[in-house]
């Protein structure tokens, strides 16, 4: 690298103006030293994005920086937390002055509107491979958790599903606003955060709706069914798929069930907090919509609203050929 690992360090992740309270040393000593407030539990989570595997060859730098610290964000808010930490490993090929700069603007710019404080890293070189851990916090015994549904309980999600996959599958073809959803996620914070204390399970959704609903219901054995009509859809989600030609009415359908990369939360929510659900849907901007129900049968049964069964194509994206959050 032209640069060493600390000229990367110091020119690109090193701010003097974010530095929150709860930060007693971050970037710069042997270790970052946090304090976590008295009454909150410390929510922890890890996700890497690799090169080729997590986001197409020649996607942004900005795209990659955003969307690092995007995709743990997502996981704090599948538990209800408030974020607030985050260290990056980074591993880059070479030391790239536009690509460092692009990536860390993005990653700031995420990173300032949630008030999430980079506390510290590694920096190695090699092929490029994106390390966050992100840090939050949620107060005692209220965190959201992927066990904890019912036979019964209503299941929702929010925003809309299929975006992401839309864009992915059509490989730079897809029109600014999917390629935008799937570049740029939101994590759903704010919901997360409203769902507490409601939300029996919740989980978000990276590898598609069939597969993390699948995790809401292994631990008790439970089993659901979905109504693939009420599934959310955004406009030019639904515009951009019929021109799909022939594979149109497949995709339609199996998108918003099986592609990952959405990002939005599916959780339930037993019959008796659904008047609770209401009193803070206001607080959603992404919104969220009834989608189906758990059941006692163990397997996801999909119908069209007119109760007709339908047997989509495939349930989700797997490494390793065994179904695992990425
Ligand atoms: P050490 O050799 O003690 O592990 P490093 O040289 O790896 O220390 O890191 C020096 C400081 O810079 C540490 O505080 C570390 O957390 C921080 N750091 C290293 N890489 C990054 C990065 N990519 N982003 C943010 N902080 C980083
Ligand atoms: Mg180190």
């Amino acid at each position: 690298m032209s640069d060493t690992e600390f000229d990367i360090i110091r020119r690109y992740f090193t701010r003097q103006d974010s530095s929150r309270g709860d930060v007693v040393a971050g970037i710069g000593d042997d270790a970052a030293l946090l304090q976590v407030p008295a009454g909150m539990e410390l929510v922890v989570c890890m996700d890497t994005l690799v090169d080729g595997v997590h986001f197409p060859a020649g996607t942004p730098a900005a795209a990659i920086g955003h969307k690092a610290l995007a995709v743990n964000l997502s996981d704090l808010a599948a538990m209800g937390a408030e974020p607030a930490w985050a260290t990056l490993s980074l591993t880059l090929p070479e030391s790239d002055p536009d690509w460092l700069a692009d990536f860390s603007q993005a990653f700031f710019k995420l990173a300032d509107r949630y008030q999430v404080q980079l506390v510290g890293g590694d920096t190695t070189q090699g092929p490029l491979s994106v390390t966050v851990q992100a840090h939050g916090f949620v107060p005692g015994g209220l965190a959201l958790r992927r066990q904890g549904a019912q036979p019964g309980d209503h299941i929702y999600v929010t925003g809309t599903l299929g975006d992401a996959g839309l864009a992915l599958q059509l490989a730079g073809d897809a029109g600014p606003e999917l390629q935008q959803r799937l570049d740029y996620p939101q994590a759903r914070l704010a919901a997360g955060q409203a769902l507490r204390g409601i939300a029996s399970a919740a989980i978000d959704i990276s590898d598609g709706l069939l597969a993390d609903l699948g995790h809401l219901l292994e631990n008790e054995q439970l089993g659901a069914t979905l109504c693939i009509d009420d599934l959310p859809r955004s406009d030019v989600f639904t515009g951009t798929v019929t021109r799909c030609g022939t594979a149109a009415g497949a995709l339609f359908h199996d998108l918003p069930l099986s592609a990952g990369d959405d990002y939005e939360l599916c959780f339930t929510v037993p019959e008796a907090s659904l008047q609770q659900l209401e009193s803070v849907l206001a607080r959603f901007s992404c919104g969220c919509t009834h989608v189906g129900r758990v059941e006692r049968e163990a397997g996801i049964r999909c119908h069209t609203a007119d109760g007709k069964m339908y047997e989509p194509a495939t349930d989700g994206y797997r490494h390793f050929g065994v179904s695992q959050h990425d």
